[in-house]
């Protein structure tokens, strides 16, 4: 029996293991197996929501065994390090507990074919001091360990506010694309929620989040009207966006730009920029670009090796106008979908379909504030601006998407009936 090996249960693998298990795992045609480096799935575009409270992923995640033993796929627990593509062998490495005692030692998976969905990092292009001094948004616990530092950074700033009047307390964001501009949108909510439960010393007025960007528009990947109208937006919150501003070296006291300035800041976010894993830039021969995404064919096959296929934003393919298909969740949601047709048609030595990427158009959640984006509409020609309640509206249902890929269109209502209820019952922000 075949056996696929997908490492990654993002937005992309997950899905792609939850529809193969259910396709040729449940009926005993292929073995599918899914390899993640954690025990639970967050919807990564969530995260900025997890850094502030306003989401407890404790709630929202879900357990890989469980979409495993539900979905008829197996598990693996592990970080891949290394790849054996002439025993066609992907290399896990150890894992350790915390008292660096080893749990598991090095490990070998054999597969027949391979789908790397590992996604990708935030970028700092080396910036010295970025890594020393910054929060990254790239997991999970990163976000967790945000929140942490933002509850406690805070509790600080209150204090020192009950007794100077004149205090500020700074944050820094370095990129003003999505997550950037959502981030500062969340803080100002943040301040607000943590001002209702009983911190509310620091006034409105002290809270000074400056957006940092080397372009010279926020959402540069967007239309310049939805730039126009988040600026406006966060310029009504009293976000601070720096445009044309390069940050050449981070410092315990902030951002030191390249003409030598400093943006002061106790809270450093570095959003900018996104990269796959460094481990990759030598995967055994294959093609990756500068930024070290697997070059894939058009059937997402990687050029140089048949049996590995890539998607999401690990992958890098470039589309008929000469741009490389986007970084986004809904590439790797089509992606997922793609390469599941075409390991069926694999099996089934029946040819490959290409994968055309659809833009279905970008959305910017300004928190309760507002949304913001562009659709893509058959009916109009190009993009069409939405903003309010419908665009928050198709906003919401790119994660109902998501959920509907993993556990279908009842569960997924449940879920949307829990979250409401939940926030009947529950603080609305984490307070902890
Ligand atoms: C804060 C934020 C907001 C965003 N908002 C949006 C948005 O509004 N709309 C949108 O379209 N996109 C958005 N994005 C981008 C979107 O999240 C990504 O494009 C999408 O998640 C990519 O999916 P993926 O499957 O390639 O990777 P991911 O979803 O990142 O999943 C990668 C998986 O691989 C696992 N992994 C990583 N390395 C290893 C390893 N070595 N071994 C085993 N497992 C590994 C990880 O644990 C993870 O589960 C946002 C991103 C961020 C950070």
């Amino acid at each position: 029996m075949k056996k696929i090996v997908i490492v990654g249960g993002g937005a992309g693998g997950l899905e792609l293991a939850t529809k193969l298990g259910n396709k040729l795992g449940k009926r005993g045609l292929a073995h599918v197996e899914l390899v993640d480096a954690n025990t639970t799935h967050l919807w990564k575009p969530l995260l900025h929501e997890v850094a502030t409270g306003s989401l407890d992923s404790g709630i929202d995640e879900l357990s890989y065994r469980a979409q495993a033993y539900n979905h008829h796929f197996t598990f693996h627990l592990g970080r891949m390090a290394g790849l054996d593509r002439e025993r066609k062998e992907l290399i896990l490495a150890p894992i350790s507990d915390e008292e660096k005692a080893e749990v598991l030692p090095e490990r070998r998976l054999s597969y027949d074919l391979l789908v790397m969905a590992v996604g990708s990092m935030t970028n700092d292009f080396g910036t010295p001091g970025a890594q020393d001094y910054c929060s990254f948004l790239d997991s999970r616990l990163q976000a967790d360990k945000f929140h942490q530092r933002l509850l406690n950074t805070y509790l600080k700033a209150n204090n020192t506010a009950s007794k100077k009047g004149n205090f500020k307390l700074n944050i820094g964001i370095v990129g003003a694309g999505a997550t950037g501009v959502e981030l500062a949108a969340e803080l100002h909510n943040t301040a607000s929620e943590l001002a209702a439960y009983g911190l509310d010393q620091l006034k409105k007025d002290q809270l000074n989040v400056t957006i940092i960007e080397a372009g010279d528009r926020i959402l540069s990947a967007l239309p310049p009207r939805i730039s126009s109208a988040a600026f406006h937006e966060l310029s009504k919150l009293g976000v601070d966006v720096k445009t044309n501003t390069f940050i050449a070296e981070v410092t315990e006291q902030g951002f030191v730009t390249k003409e030598g300035g400093l943006i002061e800041a106790e809270l450093m976010v570095w959003a900018a920029g996104v990269k796959a894993p460094n481990w990759m830039k030598e995967l055994d021969g294959l093609e990756t670009n500068r930024v070290n995404q697997l070059t894939v064919q058009s059937s997402l096959q990687t050029t140089h090796d048949e049996s590995i296929f890539a998607i999401g934003d690990c992958s890098f393919m470039l589309q008929k106008d000469g741009t490389p298909v986007p970084p986004r969740a809904q590439a790797a949601h089509q992606q997922a979908t793609c390469v599941y047709n075409n390991i069926l048609n694999f099996l089934a030595d029946k040819p490959l379909k290409p994968y055309v990427y659809k833009d279905q158009g970008s959305l910017v959640s300004l928190s309760r504030y507002s949304t913001v984006g562009s659709l893509m509409g058959n009916l109009t020609s190009g993009s069409m601006m939405v903003e309010g309640r419908i665009a928050r509206l198709v906003y919401v249902s790119l994660y109902r998407m998501h959920q509907i890929a993993l556990h279908g269109y009842f569960k997924t209502g449940l879920m949307t009936l829990s979250g409401r209820i939940n926030k009947i019952i529950r603080p609305r922000l984490k307070l902890h």
